[in-house]
């Protein structure tokens, strides 16, 4: 045998070795994550004493303390300085209801009721919002989207005025793949956006109407997310707009408001999906007027880290948000939402997640930030603020791994990929689930936007690649059809109520701990290698990230 060869061959036993011992050390990452760790974090993370978690209270003080103090044990270091805790700097608007929404103008006065028939806040920060026989004008969707071509405000000025319009986009309406992105949502599709649209445009108030099927969720969760305090980041761009009320009303309430003006509501609803739609003025007059308690407030992200020993200037972002809905007294009985599945669940998972990597033999070659956002159920807004104020440069950060909400329904075969084909990070996820005899599934209701809904979007926004991988629906025992039925069941009965808990006696762990290796895993396998994946060339982010790395 020539030396060549014979060093060649000891290579390759070295290699093999080298291997070897790296797939025992994830092994032994893996076996660290266990379903009793889960329960106890979870348990902690959503019982009353936790108070629901609310931003700005005890309950997030406890939260917090507990995050950085079990990152802390594990061996952690914090992210921010000697702190674990990123500040967020808060204003806190609360409407001083009763409200109503007084329409004028048409057959007959309507007088829609705060909570019941119409719900809203301002983003203003001011004591008293006043707005008398506002215009109201009909915008359909309420969407500018040049590369679209459509532009519900085309020739339109609406100052001073009241837009009406309606959720989701015009793809979803008609189901027409040539229309925006048929039925899955669009950006244009989410409320936030219309909003914002709507304040670019200068109107004075904004109503969307909103439908069940189209928004996604009941009236109930557009209740509970706008009824008492509403958090914004202070010096955003809506309350330096003139926009003065944003508001939602129920299918009825739209429905009389179109009848007193004399007008179809079906047919006007129709011909907003219709490319060339022109907004339509309704000869109707929108007043509310209400007092309003403005506070300047702060809560915290916790961000706590695992430094890499080859790349340690290169990032790995764990996001899940801490944050959920506190204590709400409309609700009789138990009045606490737990959100114990939303997210107590997810952020369980940062510490089990956190504990893996430090159970690794060799330390992996990029660091990993594990950040715990607050404001989710806000609007995104801790997330939001980081992705503003990083801690670490985000053209270092080779992506984001969101988690938020995990299976209670026992093991799947697949795992959804929520906005799969945005960007090569669905190629590790898909890698990993293949790795253990699962597969990954798109998102199985795209109309419904969730990749819109959580904490990933805030830096897919400003150009970073997100992958939000979810739980899946191919239950192993029951199947698709099953695991569909069972996720809109609970959806529909807990979803942002009280009744979220943590209930370990119904609640199956072994789909959950099969997730969770997941996340680790993909994670750690993005944490040794040089790539920084990309968005794909259709990829509405592409660009941003593009002009961040000088490309
Ligand atoms: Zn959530």
């Amino acid at each position: 045998m020539s030396k060549k060869n014979y060093t060649f061959i000891l290579m390759i036993i070295f290699i093999i070795a080298a291997c070897n011992s790296g797939k025992k050390g994830i092994e032994n990452a893996l076996a660290s994550i266990t379903v009793d760790d889960l329960k106890n974090h979870i348990a902690t993370l959503a019982s009353d004493e936790f108070m629901g978690r609310a931003p700005a209270t005890i309950g997030e003080e406890k939260t917090i303390n507990y995050m950085a103090e079990e990152f802390k044990k594990i061996g952690l270091k914090s992210a921010n300085g000697d702190s674990y805790f990123q500040e967020v700097p808060l204003v806190k608007i609360t409407a001083q209801s009763p409200m109503a929404l007084d329409i004028s103008g048409g057959q007959q006065n309507l007088n829609l009721a705060f909570s019941d028939d119409f719900i809203g806040g301002t983003p203003q920060i001011k004591d008293e919002i006043q707005i008398d026989e506002s215009e109201i004008i009909f915008v359909g969707y309420g969407i500018n989207a040049p590369e679209k071509n459509w532009n519900d405000y085309e020739g339109l000025d609406v100052k001073g005025k009241t837009v009406l319009m309606l959720v989701n986009d015009p793809g979803y309406a008609t189901e027409d793949i040539n229309l925006f992105d048929g039925k899955s949502m669009t950006i244009y599709g989410r409320w936030t956006y219309k909003f914002d649209e709507a304040a670019r445009q200068g109107a004075s108030a904004a109503i969307i109407i909103h439908e069940t099927g189209a928004a996604a969720y009941p009236w109930a969760v557009v209740q509970n997310s706008w009824s008492g305090s509403q958090l914004y980041l202070e010096g955003n761009d809506l309350s330096k707009s003139d926009l003065q009320l944003q508001s939602w009303i129920t299918t009825e309430s739209a429905q009389k408001l179109f009848g007193s003006a004399g007008m179809d509501y079906n047919e006007l609803i129709a011909s907003a999906a219709k490319p060339g739609f022109k907004p339509i003025k309704m000869n109707l007059n929108a007043s509310v007027n209400f007092k309003n308690k403005v506070e300047y407030t702060k809560s915290n992200n916790v961000a706590a880290i695992w430094p890499g020993n080859k790349q340690s200037d290169e990032y790995i972002i764990y996001t899940a948000h801490w944050d959920h809905f506190g204590v709400n007294p409309d609700f009789e009985g138990d009045s606490i939402l737990n959100g114990a599945v939303d997210n107590a669940t997810g952020t369980a998972s940062l510490l089990s997640i956190a504990e893996a990597f430090t159970k690794l033999p060799e330390v992996q070659n990029r660091s990993i930030l594990f950040l715990a956002v607050t404001c989710e159920e806000q609007g995104l807004l801790g997330s939001k603020f980081y992705a503003e104020n990083p801690l670490y440069s985000l053209n270092k950060t080779a992506g984001i791994i969101n988690i938020d909400a995990l299976n209670i329904l026992g093991r799947t075969k697949d795992m959804t990929i929520v906005g799969m084909g945005n960007s090569k990070l669905d190629n590790y996820a898909v890698a990993v689930l293949e790795k253990n005899q699962r597969y990954a599934t798109p998102d199985p209701k795209p109309e419904q936007g969730s990749y819109f809904r959580s904490d990933h979007f805030s830096f897919a926004k400003v150009g970073v690649p997100s992958l939000y991988l979810s739980k899946g629906i191919d239950d192993v025992e029951h199947g698709k059809e099953w695991g569909l039925e069972e996720s809109k069941k609970w959806l529909m009965a807990n979803y942002h109520k009280p009744s979220d808990n943590y209930e370990p006696e119904i609640w199956k762990f072994n789909g959950m701990i099969e997730d969770v290796k997941v996340y680790f895993e993909v994670g750690y396998n993005l944490s040794i290698t040089n790539e920084f994946p990309e968005w794909n060339a259709a990829s509405p982010f592409k660009s941003l990230r593009d002009k961040m790395m000088k490309k």
